[in-house]
């Protein structure tokens, strides 16, 4: 738990790989906004799904 580092929002967080700023950690609000818009770093399936073939 913590502060969103785009918005401020308390709440739980998600980690993403920001092209510019990095790992922050951000709200699901943000993390959805940055996968919008194409700002994640390349490698973000790394962690999370494991499915080469259905993403
Ligand atoms: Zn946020």
């Amino acid at each position: 738990m913590g502060k969103c580092e785009l918005c401020g929002k308390d709440g739980s967080r998600i980690e993403a790989d920001h092209k510019e700023l990095g790992r922050v950690m951000v709200c699901q609000e943000c993390w959805s906004k940055l996968y919008e818009e194409n700002s994640m770093a390349a490698d973000i399936g790394s962690s999370g799904s494991s499915c080469a073939v259905c993403k």
